[in-house]
């Protein structure tokens, strides 16, 4: 095989033992590369260009370890639905962080590569579908411009895993800026060691936020950032209409990246109360109560870190009770300016809100498609539906008409904006569904096409409009499973 330019320096093996299990991917029987995403390689300055496939499937099923990489799993705890439980990477390992030639450092991760010392009762594997479903959703976020963790390969293990039926196993590699959880703070907290969470802090600061490595009140300035980071991150998914399905602590990364992707799917017609997830009976994580979640994870967060915010805990939770309760306002500021830019609404105007509202409440009650809407708005030409011929929506389109006259400049640039925020191609539950019962059926080109087209969500492409419109009337009410 070719020499390929890893470049690992792998610092979380240094952290204190307890945060770490040293482990291997556990081998897999007869490996075969499903897909590799050559752009992604190029992004980390790895060349592939002369590794044949064999060689692929080798290195991206763990069969065959890279130079330089110190496998571990991570330990971590987290709210699961509200209940905290002692976690884990049970089905995943740590490769090692490579740094590219422009000297950032990725975390490569494999998913479903065998049981590890966290894996409890399961069997350390991932199923085909799960992992490319993962693959596909992950780099079409990438492509949203959505802070997101990266898919470089998938792997079949030509092993069976067994679920409710008997699955295809594989094995997805993930790409993260790192995999620092807020599961891993209620871990080190919960071990009661200070010495230990003010290890993980530093680390934490010193990998992702060195701008405030000087800061006075490390702990209460990384909260602050995390607050930030994740108001954005959940204004980017309600832009998009994503829904996350299963927001656990475990779940949220420190990076302000999306993680784990298990039971998410996009919405198609507006409800604020849309859930996907099989097992989400309360929607305790559906679209609209995202920003309340993203609020009670941060709190956790804040939790941890209570014992380095002020050696007074009345006063150190007075402090983080009060950052906390800043979120509410800034999401609000956040949500109301992303909503205007897909409205392409310049400036501010008092009657802003209520007009946003307003058109959210009519998609609502003619369950229009969320996407679509924004759609007609910019003229695009999408699948007809009459209810846009609907009086209600013509008097809204009018005050939005009226409204885009105070931008005060070129109106091409109102439609600039929109553009820009504005995906014409999400991943398409029915859409994704086709194309995974292909592949594990042997057929990749339906999940090509669609990796693809999701490359370029915000550009038109008239060959592809089919892939523009939501399920057909009729198809029975999506659902998803989490990706074990
Ligand atoms: P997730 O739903 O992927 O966020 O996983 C929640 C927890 O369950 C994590 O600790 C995973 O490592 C663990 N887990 C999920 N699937 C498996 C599996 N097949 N074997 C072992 N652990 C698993
Ligand atoms: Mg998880």
């Amino acid at each position: 095989m070719n020499k390929i330019n890893w470049n690992f320096d792998n610092t979380y093996s240094n952290l204190p033992e307890s945060f770490i299990s040293k482990t291997s991917p556990k081998p897999v029987k007869s490996p075969e590369l499903v897909i590799f995403n050559y752009h992604l390689a190029k992004e980390l300055s790895l060349d592939f260009s002369l590794t044949d496939k064999k060689d692929l499937s080798k290195l991206f099923s763990g069969n065959l370890l890279p130079k330089g990489s110190n496998t571990i799993a991570q330990a971590y705890a987290g709210h699961q639905f509200g209940h905290f439980t002692m976690l884990g990477d049970g089905r995943a390992v740590l490769i090692g962080e490579h740094i590219s030639k422009n000297n950032e450092r990725f975390d490569i991760q494999f998913k479903g590569s065998g049981q590890t010392a966290f894996s409890r009762n399961g069997d350390g594997r991932a199923a085909l579908g799960p992992m490319l479903r993962e693959y596909i959703i992950s780099e079409a976020m990438h492509s949203l411009n959505v802070p997101t963790t990266r898919s470089l390969a998938v792997v079949k293990t030509g092993e069976d895993v067994v679920r409710e039926n008997i699955l295809q196993g594989a094995i997805l590699t993930r790409v993260a800026s790192s995999h620092l959880r807020v599961g891993t703070f209620q871990y080190a907290a919960m071990r009661n060691k200070e010495s230990e969470l003010r290890t993980l802090i530093d680390y934490t600061i010193n990998r992702h936020y060195p701008n405030i490595k000087k800061s006075k009140n490390k702990a209460i300035d990384l909260l602050k950032v995390l607050i930030e980071l994740q108001i954005d991150l959940v204004v980017n998914w309600m832009r998009v209409g994503f829904i996350h399905g299963v927001m656990n602590t475990d779940n949220m990364a420190i990076s302000g990246e999306t993680i784990d992707y298990g039971p998410c799917a996009f919405m198609d017609a507006y409800d604020p109360q849309t859930v996907f997830s099989s097992i989400d009976q309360f929607g305790r994580y559906s679209y609209s109560n995202q920003p309340n979640i993203t609020k009670w994870n941060l709190a956790r967060f804040a939790e941890c870190l209570i014992p380095l915010i002020d050696p007074n805990k009345d006063k150190a939770i007075e402090i983080a009770t009060e950052t906390i309760n800043n979120f509410d306002k800034n999401y609000e500021i956040k949500w109301i300016n992303m909503m205007r830019d897909k409205l392409g609404l310049f400036g501010q105007d008092p009657k802003d809100l209520v007009l946003i509202l307003d058109l959210l409440t009519w998609m609502h009650k003619n369950k229009a498609d969320y996407t679509n809407t924004f759609c007609i708005l910019m003229n695009e030409n999408v699948q007809k539906n009459k209810i846009y011929e609907d009086e209600n929506f013509i008097i809204w389109k009018k005050r939005w008409e009226e409204r885009l006259k105070l931008n005060n400049n070129n109106p091409e640039k109102f439609l600039k904006l929109m553009r820009s925020v504005n995906p014409l191609i999400i991943p398409r539950n029915h859409k994704v569904e086709e194309a995974l019962e292909a592949a594990n059926n042997n057929n990749l080109s339906p999940l090509i096409k669609l990796i693809k087209i999701l490359e370029k969500p915000y550009d038109k492409q008239q060959e592809n409009i089919d892939y523009q419109s939501p399920a057909p009337l009729g198809n029975k009410k999506y659902q998803t499973f989490c990706g074990t």
